[in-house]
């Protein structure tokens, strides 16, 4: 398979000019063409000579990735979009549109290794990591599509991101770069299930400019094995403290996810462990009631629960947001669609 133009970097665009016999200032088109212009075929690229846009064609595919299918989510302030990869496999994207903000939720993997229990993306195969031209062109056919700029990029779609880390950080330098999206870092947040050594090289590379969002889900240790199965490997103490060291010797803010499920993790117990983390890290917690897949038969706690639960680490100082619609709310059944459609019939 050709490599794709989508997800070329400024650099590699200037080498591929050069090796093609092109002047540098080349690369500065094609890219302008592809990121800020959005091109779906090379011919709409005008500036460019005819004779580049045919070589180009004889080394490139434009793109990896084309709409398959999309559909409003149940409150209709969030879109799904199922997109086809070249090699024939199915990925998914959410749009959440609130408060005048445009949020897409990338996918970075086909499927995911982690196996999170409550998560659809973790239950099929894992197929391979996603390019960072794939990653990218989520954004670019969305924002195509919806006709209006995407204004904030969550990394919380099919995939554990930092098990893809290059592509993830190349994706990272286009959404940011002027000759690329041109977004600010503040807006781009990455999840990740807790691979620590990755989380810090993440915050190094990003010097913080990159919102960083941890997936918590317990605050037990055999409990968040239970859940989150690399904890197996990189444990709750060990990730732990290594966000102390972020927060406190690099100064960089942590948020957490917390799934909260009935009768599984949204017990007084956890919410005090949950607490006690949080205020030592000064971080703000999100809590998302689990969103029920039909996988599995975890529950959605009911409305008092989540409250004492939330009320319980309000009343330690921490900051906590319950989130009716956002990014892992959706992804709590992201993968789900991807997997009815792969099913074999
Ligand atoms: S929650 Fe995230 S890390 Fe866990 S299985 Fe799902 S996609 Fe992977």
């Amino acid at each position: 398979m050709k490599p794709t133009l989508y997800g070329l970097e400024l650099e590699e665009a200037e080498a591929l000019m050069k090796a093609l016999g092109e002047p540098a200032y080349r690369a500065g088109q094609l890219l302008a063409w592809l990121y800020q212009k959005h091109i779906a075929t090379l011919e709409e690229a005008k500036t460019l000579p005819a004779d580049l846009r045919t070589k180009l064609t004889e080394v490139y595919d434009l793109a990896g990735l084309t709409f398959a299918e999309d559909f409003e989510g149940g409150r209709g302030d969030s879109h799904k979009f199922l997109f086809k990869t070249r090699d024939g496999r199915l990925l998914e994207s959410v749009l959440i549109s609130q408060q005048g903000r445009q949020t897409v939720c990338v996918s970075t993997q086909l499927g995911c290794k982690i196996g999170c229990v409550f998560c659809a993306s973790g239950k099929g195969k894992f197929g391979r990591n996603l390019t960072a031209g794939e990653i990218i062109e989520q954004i670019i056919w969305i924002e195509k599509k919806i006709k209006m700029p995407v204004t904030n990029v969550v990394f919380m779609g099919m995939g554990e991101p930092l098990d893809n880390f290059d592509a993830t950080m190349k994706t990272l330098r286009l959404l940011q770069a002027d000759w690329g999206l041109a977004m600010g870092g503040r807006r781009i947040t990455v999840s990740t299930s807790g691979i620590t050594p990755k989380i810090v090289e993440f915050v190094k590379l990003n010097e913080g400019r990159v919102r960083l969002s941890v997936s918590l889900h317990s605050s037990i240790e055999a409990k968040r094995s239970e859940l989150v199965p690399i904890n197996k490997k990189y444990t709750l103490k060990e990730l732990v403290e290594a966000l102390d060291k972020i927060h406190h010797e690099l100064k960089r803010d942590i948020t957490f996810e917390y799934t909260l499920i009935r009768d599984v993790n949204d017990s007084d117990e956890e919410a005090r462990g949950v607490a006690q983390i949080a205020s030592r890290l000064h971080a703000k917690v999100n809590i998302i009631p689990y969103n029920p897949i039909r996988e599995m038969d975890f529950r959605t706690p009911e409305k008092p629960r989540i409250d004492a639960f939330v009320h319980a680490l309000e009343a330690k100082g921490v900051r906590v947001m319950v989130r009716q619609t956002a990014g892992r709310e959706i992804n709590a059944a992201c993968g789900q669609l991807r997997l009815d459609r792969e099913k074999p019939a």
